[in-house]
């Protein structure tokens, strides 16, 4: 069959988004012999960043995806959707449709192992892939072992029925299940710092009680906060919401009991009648199996990929490339970058560029100088009218060869769109898919 023939076949079957045209996309013959392998594990923000990437710049490599799941569910603009303020409006992206669009392949498939003695990735359902160079995205995961310890019982519990919604695969799950609140306390909680999407939780913590004022749902939002709040959100909690929103800060949660519904913090315990539960996050099983994990300044291992911030590769191994929320910090001056998808197209991008580089000069070469990422992130300050937050950072190299890092905030008390529009833009220029046909 002919690409044409393919595209057009190909064209309706996607959720809603078709991918953008460019000359330099190519086909890409599956293990062509003598084509170099790159295999990219996990396939979101960072890993389809980089798939496109490496189309446009190295169109010689043969790149294939791996992601557990068939479509991307974009967590960015989800809380006003989780609350009915909003229509879903980041239709899910269809990710074998647009590998074949863009000319890369893509396997739904679960990654047990990486072997990196052999170079390969070894898959639940589909066997064995070699590669050349490897690009690990894998996100964050959950650390539900840091409050129930062995007890998969009371852990799975906890998910099923008071999910966080921190990975997309939860998202339905978690909407159905708020709809079950009829009243009483419905509990959130931040976890110690890095945090996927830091301003997340206060955000939905200020649309929650929106929800329960315009609804009349007799209850309020307590925020059990293991650190010290956003002063820009901690101060309208009180101003706009004070019948509605408890904010503990410095209030970490030591142990859950999903059955009693209560949590123990180091005040006492917490009873709930519905919660989103966010244990503390950490880079994914894969990461640590695959010996990646950073070391801390007493050597232990930390819960990130131990990364070379000035070139995105892995500390352990000069073959694998890591891009996304994963990595561990990046600079004494700040620590970790922010765990934002804008952060991750910038990164997988970048890291796109290092492989497209030390595949063409040979293993050897050093990588060109790396293009610092930047982040963007809206957020919604309140629902109704509609009040958003731009948080924007940027990086710097300083003459001592640190990364120094600039945020600044900026008010949008009468938005129009802006949020959705980054979110398409995005998606667009990173990944290489516009909505419609
Ligand atoms: C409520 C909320 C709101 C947010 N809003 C914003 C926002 O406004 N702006 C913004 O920039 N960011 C936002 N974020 C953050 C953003 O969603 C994350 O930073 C982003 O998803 C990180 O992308 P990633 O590619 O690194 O990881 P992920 O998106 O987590 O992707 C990792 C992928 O790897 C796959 N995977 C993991 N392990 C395996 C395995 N073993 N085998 C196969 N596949 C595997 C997963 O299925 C997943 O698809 C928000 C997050 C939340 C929770």
């Amino acid at each position: 069959m002919k690409r044409r023939e393919l595209l057009g076949l190909l064209g309706g079957a996607g959720l809603g988004w078709s991918a953008l045209s460019g000359s330099a996309l190519a086909a890409s013959p599956a293990n062509e012999a003598g084509r170099q392998r790159v295999v990219i594990v996990g396939g979101a923000w960072a890993g389809l960043s980089a798939a496109r990437e490496l189309r446009l710049r190295a169109p010689e490599l043969d790149v294939l995806v791996i992601d557990r799941e068939p479509v991307l569910r974009a967590l960015p603009l989800s809380t006003p959707w989780l609350v009915d303020r909003t229509p879903e409006r980041m239709p899910g992206l269809d990710r074998s449709v647009l590998a074949a669009q863009l000319g890369y392949r893509f396997v739904a498939a679960d990654v047990q192992r990486i072997d990196r003695a052999q170079r390969s990735i070894v898959t639940a359902q589909d066997g064995t892939y070699a590669y050349d160079w490897l690009l690990v995205a894998t996100g964050v995961s959950y650390d539900y072992s840091a409050w129930f310890g062995a007890d998969t019982q009371a852990a799975q519990a906890a998910q099923a029925l008071y999910p966080a919604g921190f990975v997309a695969s939860e998202l339905d799950l978690l909407k159905a299940r708020l709809q079950t609140f009829t009243g009483g306390n419905l509990l959130i909680n931040v976890p110690a710092s890095p945090n996927r999407c830091p301003p997340a939780p206060y955000e939905r913590a200020m649309l929650l009680a929106w929800w329960l004022k315009s609804r009349h749902i007799k209850g309020k939002v307590t925020v059990l906060d293991a650190g010290g709040g956003m002063p820009r959100f901690t101060r309208l909690f009180g101003e706009r919401y004070p019948d509605h929103i408890d904010f503990q800060p410095h209030t970490a949660i030591r142990a859950v009991d999903p059955f009693a519904r209560t949590v123990s913090t180091d005040d006492g315990d917490v009873h709930f009648d519905h919660a989103m539960l966010l244990p503390p996050m950490r880079a994914s099983a894969v990461v640590e199996q695959a010996g990646l994990l950073g070391q801390d300044a007493q050597g232990k291992p930390t819960r990130w990929a131990g990364v070379d911030p000035l070139r995105l590769r892995a500390l352990q191994d000069e073959r694998v490339y890591l891009a996304g929320d994963l990595l561990d910090t990046v600079s004494p001056l700040f620590g970790h970058y922010p765990k934002t998808a804008h952060m991750a197209t910038r990164l997988g991008v970048a890291a796109a560029q290092q492989i497209a580089a030390r595949s063409r000069n040979g293993a050897s070469a050093t990588e060109p100088p790396l293009n610092l990422p930047h982040s963007v992130c809206h957020v919604w300050l309140d629902a109704d009218p509609a009040e958003q937050l731009r948080i924007e950072t940027q990086y710097r190299l300083r003459g001592d060869g640190l990364i120094t890092q600039a945020v600044s905030q900026h008010d949008n008390p009468q938005p129009r769109g802006e949020d959705l529009q980054w979110g398409l833009g995005l998606v667009a220029d990173a990944l290489g898919a516009k909505p419609g046909s």
